[in-house]
């Protein structure tokens, strides 16, 4: 076998000295030895920095040199090369600093045959010095990555105290080093294993298994993370469990990414799920009174074989099916108006005591027919005139007193108003089913009802609280819930509260009579039946009804016949249209009122029909007295 070479240099200024050291060399058997004898300061330095001994042997007194020096020199280079004094006589004290100097060792000359013990002893702890520093180098080098690692680590005994945590766990859990250490790691535990009873799988983690899982977290000031953990066992060379490593890693940047496309698809799914629904309660919402109208008009159309009292009952019900019928298609025209922006605001003094008043008429027959009774206290107090577009205030209010008496079946609805400061609230209160705490933000999404159930027993589309909810915005108002399973609900509709200086409004309350005899009234109008329904409405009133079944007939009347004073003009008719006849009368008799009579019934077309210059505008399907009050408006401002 080939021996190890061992490089020897030798600082001894004595050439009989070192060939003595030199002869209880050979008692190294195992090493090559290689000797270099150097005998002054530079051509030692010179040999350090040129090759590198494996161990020195060192005289201890030289002239211009001493071995303390020799020595000191050595330690700035290394400290891992074995220094050895071999010298005449040591006394202790010289003994004692040497090895305080760093001197691995010390032979004296009259003992020179310990000299290869020396020398084998101090390779041995050369050999364990180097191991060691190896280790330090490592241990620090792997503390260094466990402190920058972008992961938390901890390590706890096998009990479970923490043992130590990295940097990262402090910043994420907010917990310093000295907060955690020595304490239960259960403290530290995912909230998600605490709450859920996820308790995690210790007795895999003592069979040594890894255990991971992904949980919800609180830091030290409650504010919720999620991470990713897992937790090794640690064994000792004999096998046995003496720690516990956790590594977590903050995925809650990951996690709110996943849980976002969770709830896209879940909204998708769900809006999938509205307009299913959607389609289903509409188709069934439009064929019902569609049924009842086309059925009991084909039973009238043999009167013959009917009483009157059945013609009276199916007219009836022909009448309210038709507004069943008109309240929906009007909801959706109004739901698309809104969607596409083309409702605009119409404000004007309004009498909020006749407001609340014609509400209370319009509903107190639905509340009667089920038998619940309809509160409505106004204060005795002279009526307020505010400033507000009273179409959409009495809209949200009609739809808010509908809903409260459709879900109530016993006790009352009542409908009141209060101001506070700057603010007009009114309120519907009902004593009905009420709505569960989940729903009450729910129910003013399109299309939304409480649940399939309530479209099964009550019908309705869901738009109702949309349309609310939006005029209560355009309105720069609010509209929320109270409510109360089992108990009922209180819609509150708020709106600011501008009151009109002069009370003059009050004397401009419409009279449902003509008072101008006889009125000459010209009804442009295709369609016969509209025509029909327009001559029954003045049947009784002293008027004289002409009828133009196209706009150049309305026309030529209106030049023919000079005592026309109003004319009611439909706008799709053939031949001319209405408002190519309205430009043409207006060129020749500008001062006759012409009122728009039409089933364009957006928001859009009754604005621009008055902007073009129509006396008034009247939404088809017209009523009686809706049609009284606008004729009677017309004529009392003439100029208009
Ligand atoms: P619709 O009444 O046509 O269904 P709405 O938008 O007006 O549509 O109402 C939506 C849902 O809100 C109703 O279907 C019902 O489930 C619930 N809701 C509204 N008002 C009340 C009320 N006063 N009492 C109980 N539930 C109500």
């Amino acid at each position: 076998m080939k021996k190890k070479d061992l490089y020897i240099l030798m600082l001894e200024d004595d050439p009989l000295d070192a060939e003595l050291n030199k002869e209880q060399l050979f008692v190294l058997e195992e090493y090559n030895c290689i000797i270099e004898v150097v005998c002054n300061k530079e051509s030692y330095h010179y040999a350090l920095d040129n090759s590198k001994p494996d161990i020195i042997l060192c005289d201890y007194n030289l002239p211009d040199y001493t071995g303390l020096e020799a020595l000191h020199d050595l330690k700035q280079r290394s400290t891992l090369i074995p220094f050895i004094f071999v010298t005449g006589a040591m006394i202790e004290e010289t003994a004692a600093d040497a090895i305080k100097a760093g001197a691995w060792d010390y032979v004296v000359k009259d003992r020179l045959f310990r000299l290869p013990l020396a020398i084998r002893s101090a390779l041995e702890l050369k050999k364990e010095k180097e191991l060691s520093a190896y280790a330090e180098e490592k241990a620090n080098l792997l503390l260094m990555a466990i402190e920058q690692t972008s992961a938390q680590i901890i390590v706890t005994d096998k009990d479970g105290n923490i043992e130590y945590v990295n940097k990262k766990y402090s910043e994420v859990t907010g917990l310093s080093f000295d907060e955690v250490i020595g304490r239960k790691a259960d403290f530290i535990m995912p909230t998600d294993i605490h709450n859920n009873n996820r308790v995690p799988d210790f007795e895999r983690l003592m069979k040594g298994e890894t255990i991971r899982g992904e949980v919800l977290n609180k830091d030290k000031n409650g504010k919720e993370y999620w991470e990713i953990v897992s937790i090794t066992p640690i064994r000792n060379s004999q096998g046995i469990i003496t720690n516990f490593v956790g590594v977590k890693e903050d995925i809650t940047i990951r996690k709110k990414m996943e849980l976002d496309i969770i709830e896209a698809r879940d909204k998708a799914e769900r809006s999938d799920k509205l307009k299913d629904a959607f389609l289903q309660n509409m188709s069934h919402e439009i064929r019902t009174p569609l049924n009842a109208i086309v059925g009991f008009s084909t039973l009238l159309s043999e009167p013959e074989n009917i009483g009157v009292k059945a013609i009276i009952d199916y007219t009836k019900i022909i009448n309210k099916s038709s507004n069943q019928l008109l309240r929906i298609v009007s909801d959706v025209l109004t739901v698309a108006s809104i969607q596409t922006g083309q409702e605009t605001i119409d404000s004007k003094s309004v009498d909020l005591f006749e407001l609340l008043d014609s509400l209370y008429e319009v509903f107190l027959p639905d509340a009667e027919n089920k038998k619940i009774e309809l509160r409505y206290h106004r204060s005795s107090k002279k009526a307020p005139v505010i400033i507000t577009d009273e179409f959409k205030v009495k809209q949200v209010l009609s739809n808010l007193l509908n809903n409260a008496i459709k879900f109530t079946h016993l006790g009352y609805v009542e409908l009141g108003h209060s101001i506070k400061e700057n603010q007009l609230e009114f309120f519907v209160k009902d004593t009905g089913i009420g709505i569960a705490a989940n729903y009450q933000e729910l129910i003013f999404e399109s299309f939304r009802q409480v649940n399939p159930s309530i479209h099964i027993e009550y019908g309705g589309t869901g738009l109702g609280l949309t349309i609310s909810k939006s005029f209560a915005q355009m309105l720069n108002g609010s509209i929320r819930v109270e409510s109360e399973l089992q108990v009922g609900s209180t819609f509150y509709f708020t709106i600011p509260y501008v009151q009109k200086e002069t009370d003059e409004h009050a004397e401009k309350k419409l009279v449902l009579s003509l008072n101008k005899t006889p009125l000459h009234i010209l009804i442009a109008e295709d369609e016969y039946f509209n025509y029909a329904l327009l001559e029954a409405f003045f049947k009784d009133s002293n008027v004289i009804i002409y009828h133009a079944k196209n706009g150049l007939e309305a026309y030529n009347f209106c030049i023919e016949n000079p005592k026309i004073d109003i004319v009611l003009m439909d706008i799709k008719m053939p031949i001319m249209d209405g408002l190519k006849a309205f430009k043409e009368i207006k060129k020749i008799r500008n001062s006759l009122p012409i009122i728009a009579l039409t089933a364009y019934a957006l928001d859009s077309d009754r604005r621009s029909l008055l902007e073009m210059g129509f006396s008034e505008y009247i939404a088809k399907p017209v009523s009686h007295k809706n049609i009284i009050e606008k004729i009677n408006k017309t004529l009392k401002t003439p100029d208009k």
